[in-house]
């Protein structure tokens, strides 16, 4: 069986200053950070803090260049082909509001087809309903079956020669369903769709490669792959972003100003106006190298681990109903205890040292399909351990049975 060493664990300092106190399984909410990302975050704030790519002293150069740099890493860890193609964003919600907003407003037309699925986050929802609201486009559904796969019976019929643009979570963030990312986007690209992966519950758990799978448009949050809050990328193909006018105005986006007419920056400046989150992007480029040391082979072996210890234990538990049980999936748990209301149950677990999270998880699509208002979700990343399954199942026993 494959142990986890301390010396990992104490890359996290929580887990290091906890070691016996914190369980933390609410990794789909937010990754913890590793002290190698928070150094490098430091770092930038005590010897270089200052703007980029617009000083032309010393510091100015360490921040650009560190900066860009972290750029770099991110165009290697997807495999994009140029780092033109990799836009620094708040996050996944920023990089979606940006395609509908820029590449949205500008090629879809009233009656045009915007397909989704049920079990996308409202972050890949709501954008577009506010497109749909504002253009006349139409928003069609691909429907989820009950475990939790999306149901591809009449996918051929649900692309239509009017789609012009299909938007696919890759994991969901509640019931951990992997979808088959590669075989829709084929289907789509044969209809002459394209196609947004928001990939925001995947990029920390396996590798994603753009140019393999023929993505137009990947999204994803920092925060969730080990790095800092507050950045987020928008990866689109070279000659998408390049057709896409910019979303926002402002410095740094521009080549030539005046009050008749504006040029613009070429890309990714183009869509990045201000002044940008300098310490999260170096973080982020940080929080790849971390990933790359770490490697996708062992944190996929671990976390699959993880996956079946706990669905085998967490099954057994009388009175759990167990949402979602696709056949591809990662380690993440949602559920309800018969009786008992979700939100007593995450308070019982926090008592106990056990964060997870209760609540419609912005999936409420997800929670209308299955009927009921919140579940409970305990989600987890290649650091947790065998032994804090084991104290999350027998403490799941003891609530039901306090609460009854
Ligand atoms: N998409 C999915 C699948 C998510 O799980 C989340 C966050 O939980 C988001 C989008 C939104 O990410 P962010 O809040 O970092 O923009």
């Amino acid at each position: 069986m494959m142990h986890i060493s301390n010396s990992l664990r104490n890359h996290f300092p929580l887990l290091k200053k906890c070691p016996e106190t914190v369980v933390y399984f609410d990794n789909a909410s937010t990754t913890l950070k590793p002290i190698s990302v928070i150094n490098k975050m430091n770092e930038l704030y005590t010897e270089y803090p200052v703007n980029v790519h617009r000083g032309a002293y010393r510091f100015a150069e360490q921040a650009t260049r560190a900066f860009e740099d972290s750029r770099l890493a991110v165009q290697r860890f997807i495999n994009a082909r140029s780092t033109k193609e990799i836009v620094f964003t708040r996050g996944t919600t920023d990089s979606i509001n940006l395609i509908a907003s820029s590449y949205g407003r500008t090629f879809l037309k009233p009656g045009d087809e915007i397909l989704l699925t049920q079990l996308e986050h409202h972050a890949n929802i709501v954008p577009w309903r506010m497109l749909c609201d504002r253009i006349g486009s139409v928003i069609k559904v691909i429907p989820m079956k009950r475990d939790g796969e999306l149901d591809l019976s009449n996918i051929k019929s649900l692309i239509t020669n009017k789609t012009r643009l299909v938007g696919l979570v890759y994991v969901s963030n509640s019931l951990g369903t992997i979808n088959p990312v590669a075989e829709i986007i084929e289907i789509a690209h044969a209809r002459g769709a394209k196609v947004l992966v928001d990939a925001a519950q995947a990029i920390a758990h396996f590798p994603i490669d753009v140019q393999n799978l023929d993505v137009d448009f990947l999204c994803f949050s920092g925060h969730k792959m080990f790095g800092p809050f507050g950045i987020g990328v928008l990866y689109g193909k070279e000659h998408l972003l390049e057709g896409m006018p910019p979303h926002q105005g402002g410095g740094g986006m521009i080549q030539n100003v005046n009050f008749d007419e504006v040029s613009y920056a070429p890309l990714p400046s183009k869509f990045e106006a201000g002044t940008p989150p300098i310490a999260s992007a170096v973080g982020l480029g940080e929080a790849t190298n971390f990933i790359n040391e770490i490697g996708f082979k062992f944190i996929q072996e671990r976390e699959n681990l993880l996956l079946s210890y706990t669905l085998e234990r967490i099954k057994k538990i009388n009175g759990l109903i167990l949402y979602g049980e696709s056949k591809e999936r990662s380690a993440v748990f949602a559920f309800n205890l018969t009786g008992v209301h979700p939100h007593d149950v995450t308070a019982y677990l926090d008592q106990k040292g056990i964060c997870i999270r209760s609540g419609h998880h912005c999936n409420q699509p997800i929670m209308t399909f299955y009927q009921i208002p919140a579940m409970n979700r305990a989600s987890m990343s290649f650091y947790n351990t065998l032994e804090e399954i084991d104290y999350f199942i027998e403490t799941l026993k003891e609530t039901r049975k306090f609460f009854s």
